[in-house]
């Protein structure tokens, strides 16, 4: 029997079924792997534990002198609970997560055995991380690399069966200082934030000390039977299937949305849910998506970098609990063709130490203000950055995406409602140019209006718009599904932290040459918006319309990912990032080859399992269906029978004798394009060749004709499980 139908057999079998026990309540159990302060304060001396909190408010290193008594505190809190592993735990940038274990077990001189985690354990660590992804900057300056605690995220026990492993979460970085992974980076973006917003800040309330950006992504996934995904070596290499001709029904009837869970799956959610709450991942919701098979998972935002964690943690968890459960989760963002794709919204918002939401819109004059000045620097930064922005969200899977006629465009756009538009449009019409007395009157009146109520109102949302912003934040929706949220946050924060540092420098300058305070700031924000609403769009973004328009106002539309790229290395990406001590030239250029290479490597892998499933699996199959319809005709011929008797037969055979034709030229040439490809020098020039003349001339057209053949071919004969089965069969 074929994979594809032992594994259909399987499904109906209960037995196949895992049932988690014990489920407890959220509030019993959130949190309890986690290493917090309040654990700390229970274990630590007070010595100890004033540093570690200081350490972990400010993001700096833990004094060395109190690190050995950390380190006893953290390692006996584990050990109650069973561990006997640690590891420095890091988002390196191949995109998954990477841990190197070793136990507290250790011999001392005299032979006697202990168990040790000491301060420099916990501080620093050197993996041997040699392949992990590096851009050539350890090859070029240092060979090594070195992983240093984050205080500003804290220690976690991860459960693995019935292994238990002490996770500390660490920045990867070389010897020479480069920041090798994707938190080191993300951490200096927001310093850079919370220096520029402070400073804003202050011109409305002096008892601002610190700004933290503060993210809430919500997960779209898919969740397949394991046994099926087995049978389909596409989806296990690529996480996507490269041929499958849709079913017969698909998501047509929107019958999938916000319908109820099925059991199977409910299980699943349940099982990682808890998992997820131990480890104190707010989770709050979860729901069924458009697509069959598909859903969505949130939690609460908290700040970035612990939400980044949080989520990277996430979607680790719920590879492995899913195989739990005889299922596997799908993080790509388009496993399959013509139904939807997987995203991850990005919620951003920034909020200050005195509590205060800044981009929620305020109930007087003075925080109304603040509230424009944080929301048209958001908008200006976007405007400005744009192409930033896209590259940070550039990915072979994210391609199938962006600009493919679905959710959202490659053109980046910032939706604010009409209510804000009018807001917007009062300031740049009624503020003089001139400085006048009607500025004041302007500040006084019409900035008292009460925005919140109105705004919240979930009527006036624009679910095409990649950048919208929905009532209290913003939304950046064209982040993959299988992202590091990092990337787009470093990118996003970075671009604010600019513009605000600009907007500054530009009130200074009118209150230096006397103006009043907060007629600076309205003049500088009217500014912003005459020279930022280009980005500004509040219409249908899939449309054709749209891509002209925009195209009309200047704005970018790259649809794939080498040329997105282009962008992180222009003079004024290097400028940007390296004025706000977020990266180097080196390491930016470093990162860009880096992701050129990723792009190459995705594409490669799937042109190979193209050209593999097609000549191995396809054409086999399709070649004994063609010589059954061959026997069949000539039986029949032979029997003397009329020519009409066997039409019908001669038509299917010819439909079938072509389309193996075709793939099996199309893939000898595919072939011959990737070893012109593989021949060139630059990175560039290789992922455009991948890009154009791999997947751009031969992917769609050998699948056609393959998918075309799974519907004429016997079904028996196909052994790759079809679309209907592994997206209705739970
Ligand atoms: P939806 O976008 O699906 O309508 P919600 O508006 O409820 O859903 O919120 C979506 C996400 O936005 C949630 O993960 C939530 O935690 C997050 N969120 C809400 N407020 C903020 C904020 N101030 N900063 C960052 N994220 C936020
Ligand atoms: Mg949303």
């Amino acid at each position: 029997m074929s994979l594809r139908l032992n594994a259909v057999n399987n499904i109906s079998d209960p037995s196949s079924d895992v049932k988690p026990t014990g489920f407890q309540k959220i509030t019993a159990i959130f949190g309890e792997n986690v290493f917090t302060l309040k654990v700390a304060r229970e274990l630590l001396s007070d010595e100890a534990y004033k540093s570690l909190r200081s350490s972990v408010k400010s993001g700096k290193k833990i004094d060395r002198a109190m690190a050995n008594q950390v380190a006893s505190g953290i390692r006996q809190w584990a050990e109650s609970k069973g561990v006997t592993h640690f590891t420095h735990w890091f988002q390196p940038l191949t995109g998954t997560t990477a841990e190197k274990h070793d136990s507290f077990f250790t011999i001392k001189g005299d032979g006697t055995s202990l168990e040790e985690f000491d301060g420099a354990a916990l501080i620093q660590q050197e993996p041997d991380a040699s392949s992990f992804p590096s851009g050539g900057l350890r090859a070029t300056f240092e060979a090594r690399g070195y992983t240093a605690w984050d205080p500003s995220s804290p220690a976690f026990i991860m459960e693995v069966g019935l292994g238990k492993t002490l996770c500390i979460p660490t920045i990867f970085v070389s010897y020479t200082g480069e920041s090798l992974d994707y938190k080191a980076p993300l951490l200096k973006a927001l310093e850079a934030l919370n220096k520029s917003a402070v400073d804003v800040c202050n011109y409305f309330d002096r008892n601002v000390t610190k700004v933290s950006a503060t993210l809430g992504w919500e997960q779209e996934y898919f969740i397949v039977d394991a046994g099926l995904f087995n049978a389909r070596p596409d989806l296990v290499l690529s996480g996507r299937t490269v041929f499958g001709h849709s079913s017969a029904k698909g998501q047509q009837l929107e019958d999938h949305y916000f319908g109820s869970i099925p059991e199977r799956v409910f299980e699943f959610m349940r099982d990682y849910e808890q998992e997820a709450y131990k480890l104190g991942i707010p989770l709050r919701t979860r729901h069924n998506e458009v697509a069959p098979a598909q859903f969505e998972c949130a939690p609460i935002f908290e700040e970035v970098s612990v939400a980044v964690d949080h989520n990277t943690l996430l979607m680790d968890i719920m590879d492995r609990v899913a195989r739990r459960h005889n299922l596997r989760v799908l993080l790509h963002e388009k496993p399959f063709a013509g139904i939807n794709g997987s995203g991850k919204h990005n919620n951003w918002s920034m909020s200050t130490d005195t509590g205060v939401n800044l981009l929620a819109p305020g109930k007087t004059p003075k925080t109304n203000l603040m509230f424009l000045t944080f929301f048209v620097n958001t908008i200006k930064a976007v405007y400005d950055y744009a192409d930033l922005l896209r590259s940070a969200i550039a990915s072979a899977g994210n391609d199938f995406r962006l600009g493919a006629n679905e959710a959202p465009p490659a053109i980046i756009s910032v939706f604010i409602g009409q209510y804000l538009t009018k807001v917007l449009d009062d300031i740049e019409t009624r503020v003089n140019e001139k400085f006048d007395e009607q500025d004041e009157a302007i500040l006084k009146l019409d900035l008292h209006r009460s925005i919140p109520e109105l705004l919240l109102d979930n009527t006036d949302r624009n679910r095409t718009s990649p950048f919208a912003f929905t009532g209290n934040k913003f939304e950046f929706r064209a982040v993959g599904s299988s992202a590091n949220c990092a990337n787009a946050m470093t990118v996003l924060n970075t671009i604010v932290a600019e513009t605000l540092k600009s907007f500054k420098k530009e009130v200074d300058g009118l209150i230096e040459k006397g103006e009043k305070k907060e007629i600076a700031i309205i003049h500088v924000i009217r500014e912003y918006i005459v020279n930022g609403k280009k980005i500004l769009f509040e219409g249908n973004n899939y449309s054709d319309e749209w891509a002209k328009e925009a195209e009309a106002r200047g704005l970018q539309n790259i649809k794939t990912t080498p040329l997105a790229l282009d962008a992180m290395v222009t003079e004024k990406a290097l400028h940007l990032f390296e004025s706000n001590d977020v990266y180097s030239h080196s390491e930016l250029e470093a990162r860009y080859e880096i992701e050129l290479e990723k792009y190459i490597k995705k594409v490669q892998i799937e042109a190979r399992i193209m050209g593999e499933l097609a000549t191995s699996t396809i054409l086999p199959g399709a070649i004994k269906y063609q010589n059954t319809l061959i026997e069949n005709i000539k039986g029949l011929k032979e029997l003397g029978l009329p020519e009409a008797s066997y039409a019908n037969q001669r038509q299917v055979l010819e439909k079938v004798s072509e389309h193996i034709s075709v793939v099996s030229e199309q893939i000898m040439k595919m072939i011959e394009a990737r070893k012109t490809a593989n021949a060139l020098e630059s990175s560039r020039d290789k992922a455009i060749a991948y890009c154009d003349q791999v997947k751009g001339q031969f992917f769609d057209t050998i699948r056609y004709h393959v998918d075309k053949l799974e519907l004429l071919v016997d079904d028996k004969e196909w052994t790759l499980p079809k679309y209907r089965e592994i997206l209705f069969l739970r």
